[in-house]
């Protein structure tokens, strides 16, 4: 009997788990539990680490899990590390469900980074105008270029007082459109962004309306992962778990 666990909280996540509901196979959908609001799925949900990587070897064990799926952002690289990790102590099969990374087209600017370090220091000395499209948790580093006025996105309200408290807060809950990104960055008379190489196309727009206005991005690469197998379309989970849809993702 298959019972599987999708580590969540993206849009190809939310994809999977309407489609596993819809062939009616038994899973688990487990949210970090970043966000105050997540979306409703129509599997059971559970919410918050497991306490590591033997933390999840434990949760596989306890609840006869036969097949995970890293549907995680492909920053989110310590779950993604300690999923590698429980499986191959358990011996579960898992797969990663994670978009190519975008590839420069004609007329981007990019600036590609390593690290948030490195993007802090590919911004220009003098005071400019910034768009930080990073999760935020990675703002704090920014805090040493205080001459630059930022603006920031966030899913929910920021609780607390930020690491950058001249910043302008955008609350709002992607995906985004090329129209809102290219209306956001002229409004604000955005100069430079920094983003993450997120691919996919629910955060892409930024990206081309940036090239529309020929703005430069410093875009951070990927964090590096152990070698796992990797698909890029929820048609493809579906097969790996033995139930071949013809509807294509
Ligand atoms: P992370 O740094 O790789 O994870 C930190 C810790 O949070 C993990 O070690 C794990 O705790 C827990 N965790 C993360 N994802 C989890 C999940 N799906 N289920 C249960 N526990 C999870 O991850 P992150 O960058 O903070 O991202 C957290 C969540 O937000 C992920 O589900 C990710 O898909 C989603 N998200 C992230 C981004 C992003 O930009 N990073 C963007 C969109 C959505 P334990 O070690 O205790 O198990």
């Amino acid at each position: 009997m298959t019972r599987a666990l999708i580590l969540g909280g993206t849009a190809d996540a939310n994809l999977l788990a309407e489609r596993i509901a819809r062939a009616g196979l038994d899973a688990v959908y487990s949210y970090g539990g970043r966000t105050r609001t997540p979306a409703d799925q129509p599997l059971p949900t559970r919410t918050g680490g497991f306490g590591g990587a033997g933390g999840l070897a434990d949760y596989l064990r306890r609840e006869g899990i036969t097949h995970v799926i890293d549907a995680t952002h492909p920053f989110a690289a310590e779950m993604s590390r300690h999923a590698v990790a429980a499986c191959t102590e358990t011996g579960t099969p898992l797969i990663a469900l994670e978009r190519a990374p975008w590839v420069k087209a004609p007329g981007d600017n990019w600036i590609e980074v390593a690290d948030i370090m490195s993007a802090v220091a590919a911004l220009p000395d003098k005071p400019t105008r910034v768009f930080l499209a990073i999760g935020r948790q990675h703002i704090a580093p920014f805090s040493t270029s205080p001459q630059h006025t930022y603006t920031l996105r966030f899913v929910d309200p920021p609780e607390e007082a930020l690491p950058l408290p001249g910043a302008n807060v955008i609350v709002s809950r992607g995906p985004f459109t090329f129209d809102g990104e290219l209306e956001l960055m002229r409004s604000r008379a955005i100069e430079w962004i920094v983003a993450r190489n997120s691919g996919g196309t629910g955060a892409r727009a930024k990206i081309d309306a940036a090239r529309a206005l020929g703005l430069p991005v410093i875009l951070l690469s990927r964090p590096q992962l152990p070698d796992r197998p990797r698909v890029e379309s929820v048609a493809e989970v579906m097969d790996w778990l033995g139930h071949r849809t013809c509807l294509g993702a």
